[in-house]
C-alpha cells in the first residue's frame, strides 16, 4: 500500500495553495498528503450538509487505501464561502469555533484518527500570511 501521512481538508482558494504547501513541508514535515479541497474548507462539515458525508467517505478511502492515521482541517480568512465579517477578530474567532466543531465531528466519526485544525490568516495590508494551529 502507498502510505500517506495525512488527509487534509481545506478550501480550494488559489491563494492558500503555495503557503500551505510550504507550511506542510517546512513546518509540519508532511510530504505525502491526501488533499481534498471544497469551497469553505470545513464549512460543510460544520453545517452537517450532505457534502460532509462525501468528505467522510473520502477520509474513509484514505484510511483504506493509504493507511492514514491523521486528519488536518484547515480554513482561511477572506474566504468566499463566508459572509464578510465586522472585524478581523470576529473572523478569526468564527473560523476557530467552526474548526473546533469540525474536529469534534471528524473525531466522533473516526475515533481512532488523530485530528488537528489550522487557520491561515491571509496577507492583509502590511501583515504577511500566517498559519497557526487551532487545536
Ligand atoms: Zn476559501
Amino acid at each position: 500500500m502507498a502510505k500517506a501521512q495525512v488527509f487534509v481538508q481545506t478550501c480550494d482558494d488559489f491563494r492558500i495553495q503555495k503557503p500551505l504547501q510550504n507550511y506542510f513541508e517546512n513546518s509540519l514535515n508532511l510530504y505525502a498528503v491526501d488533499l481534498k479541497t471544497d469551497l469553505g474548507g470545513v464549512k460543510e462539515i460544520f453545517e452537517g450538509t450532505p457534502k460532509r458525508d462525501w468528505i467522510f467517505e473520502n477520509i474513509q478511502a484514505s484510511i483504506d487505501k493509504h493507511g492514514i492515521e491523521k486528519v488536518i482541517l484547515i480554513n482561511h480568512t477572506d474566504c468566499e464561502a463566508y459572509e464578510k465579517f465586522q472585524t478581523p477578530e470576529e473572523e478569526i474567532h468564527t473560523h476557530e469555533i467552526q474548526l473546533r466543531h469540525a474536529v469534534s465531528d471528524v473525531h466522533a466519526k473516526f475515533p481512532s484518527l488523530q485530528v488537528e485544525a489550522y487557520l491561515i490568516v491571509l496577507a492583509h495590508l502590511d501583515e504577511p500570511t500566517t498559519i497557526h494551529k487551532v487545536i
